[in-house]
């Protein structure tokens, strides 16, 4: 595996396979990497040529300090597993490779409604330095297809939306969100959970499991209620919001006329740790 820390490495290495009409698979990755993120490695290894992984813990899409500084960094063990699952190339800079005009320089798109809900609005800015930092890294790797976890699935709806918008030409691939054994959504997170706060975590899976059984039996607002009691219940939790919506507009709905796309989203704190989890309720 290659593993480069400047733009110009990343770039002059792929340019050839580019040349050749090579497929690029590209995965981005803050890092800290789990099963999940290997899901997508594996997913683009069967799908192209040559697969590259980022790991860039990037400062823009974070609006709190103290997140950015407590996020895990593993790099040492990061590169030996993506060794050990055939990654090709491991493109990992610094945050002045990236943003040399410093951190404020960013994409400033209009992403209509889809960013004034969930993470859009409790996590101010969130989606702008996201975006800046895919459209960046797209820019200098040049995949195929780029792959990107349904877990963020918010952020997903982004950037299929920004690349459509820019007419950046890669193929957006979605893969299902990998879970625990006892359903826990994989997360970088996880890790800062204490072991008392990682048995209680579970439960965000149980209700969003229990409300997709009872989707479409209990009205959707009814519904919502219900979930948020249940997660409410358990004084450990601090429920930033609980939404029922569209899995195109991620709207909130009010009923389930369409109910093919209806969704179950969620974010909560467990001590500081910010976790949150989606459900398909009717797929
Ligand atoms: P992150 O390192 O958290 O920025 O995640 C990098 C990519 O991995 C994103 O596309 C995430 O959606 C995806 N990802 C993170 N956790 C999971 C998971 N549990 N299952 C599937 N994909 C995931």
């Amino acid at each position: 595996m290659e593993e480069f820390s400047t733009i110009t490495e990343t770039r002059n290495y792929l340019s050839e396979f580019l040349a050749n009409g090579k497929s690029i698979g590209f995965v981005p990755t803050m890092g800290a990497l789990h099963a999940g993120h290997l899901s997508l490695i594996s997913r683009s290894k069967s799908e192209n040529d040559l697969t590259v992984c980022s790991i860039f813990v990037n400062p823009t899409q974070f609006n709190n300090k103290e997140d950015l500084q407590n996020y895990p960094r593993t790099m040492a063990r990061d590169a030996v597993v993506l060794r050990e699952a055939g990654c090709d190339l491991l493109f990992a800079p610094s945050a002045t490779e990236m943003y040399p005009e410093g951190e404020s320089a960013g994409l400033a798109l209009d992403f209509g409604k889809l960013d004034k809900v969930m993470e859009g609005k409790f996590r101010p800015g969130h989606f702008s330095g996201v975006a800046t930092i895919v459209d960046k890294l797209l820019a200098i790797v040049k995949p195929t297809r780029a792959y990107f976890g349904k877990k963020d699935f918010q952020q997903l709806t982004i950037i299929r939306h920004m690349v459509k918008t820019l007419d950046i030409p890669v193929e957006i691939v979605a893969s299902e969100i990998v879970r625990e054994p006892d359903g826990l959504a994989m997360s970088s997170r996880n890790m800062r959970l204490t072991i008392a706060e990682r048995n209680i975590a579970p439960k965000i899976y149980q209700v969003l499991a229990k409300l997709k059984e009872k989707s479409g039996k209990v009205p959707v607002p009814e519904l919502r209620e219900w979930a948020m009691k249940k997660i409410r219940e358990v004084p450990e939790f601090r429920l930033d919001y609980l939404e029922i919506g569209d899995n195109e507009s991620l709207q909130p709905v009010s009923n389930w006329s369409h109910k093919s796309r209806a969704m179950a989203f969620i974010a909560v704190f467990l001590g500081d740790v910010r976790l949150i989890d989606n459900i398909e309720l009717f797929l």
